[in-house]
């Protein structure tokens, strides 16, 4: 189909889950991808499939997106190899379910430096590169529990609606720079992260990544001047 020929997409915890399925699917639609995670034998995995998959070009990053420094070298090199970066897909994530009197102040602060600062700073990254070309798309993988909230899941849920906070803020921010900001909210995914989930129903009945990439590539293919605020995208099964 080739919906994205000739953009340059940069798509964050791109090795495995919910990430890689966004990059092979943005592949199929002939997209130039950098794709970035913190191991690099996954990512050079799906970087061959992605190839496989009809994608233009492929450049891999290691990277960790809560580290300022790494960011700003992706960033530089995603730059110095393909002059611009059209879609920046906000993806890596991490999450702990339990009570909160049995969540440590490590796992706390991690799920805030990946789901919070990490969008931080991979958006302020390539924000200064779109806004000199004029346009661009900052397109984040929220959460349907960035809008409502679960029992085990109260930290994580803190970070999925500071991410909504931050990126509708952000939206009126840059509108008038040409920037499109949009979010997709899933819900349960069958992927390695939901494994830490409890007692919740079984897993045959979950989205899948291809569903999730679906909506991503829905908001991302949407003509010039076109926006998509919010996808949220839930498996029949889920109650609200
Ligand atoms: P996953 O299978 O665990 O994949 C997470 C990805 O993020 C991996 O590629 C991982 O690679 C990368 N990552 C983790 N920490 C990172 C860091 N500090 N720096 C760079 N990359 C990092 O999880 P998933 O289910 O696909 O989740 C993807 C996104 O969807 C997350 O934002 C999550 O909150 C959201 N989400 C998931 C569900 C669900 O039910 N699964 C539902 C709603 C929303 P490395 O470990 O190699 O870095």
């Amino acid at each position: 189909m080739n919906l994205l020929k000739n953009q340059v997409v940069v798509i964050t915890g791109a090795s495995r889950g919910i990430g890689e399925d966004i990059a092979l699917l943005f592949a199929k639609e002939g997209a130039k991808l950098v794709l970035v995670a913190r191991n690099p034998e996954d990512l050079e995995r799906i970087r061959g499939k992605a190839l496989q998959s009809g994608a233009e070009d492929v450049l891999t990053v290691t990277a960790d997106v809560s580290r300022e420094d790494e960011v700003d070298v992706m960033a530089e090199v995603a730059l110095a190899r393909f002059g611009s970066i059209d879609i920046l897909v906000n993806n890596a994530g991490v999450g702990f379910f339990k009570p909160v009197t049995e969540t440590t102040l490590e796992e706390w602060k991690a799920m805030f430096d990946v789901n919070v600062t990490g969008v931080f700073l991979c958006t302020k990254a390539v924000l200064p590169a779109m806004m000199e070309k004029g346009s661009g798309h900052i397109i984040t993988v929220s959460s349907d529990v960035g809008r409502r909230t679960i029992a085990n899941g109260a930290g994580y849920c803190a970070t999925k609606f500071a991410v909504q906070a931050f990126t509708e803020a952000l939206r009126k921010e840059i509108r008038e720079k040409g920037i499109r900001v949009s979010n997709v909210l899933p819900g349960m995914t069958d992927t390695y992260f939901a494994g830490s989930m409890r007692g919740i129903p079984e897993k045959k009945d979950w989205l899948k990544g291809e569903d999730v990439a679906r909506a991503v590539l829905y908001i991302a293919s949407q003509p010039a001047g076109v926006v998509v605020d919010d996808v949220t995208i839930h498996p029949m099964i889920q109650d609200y």
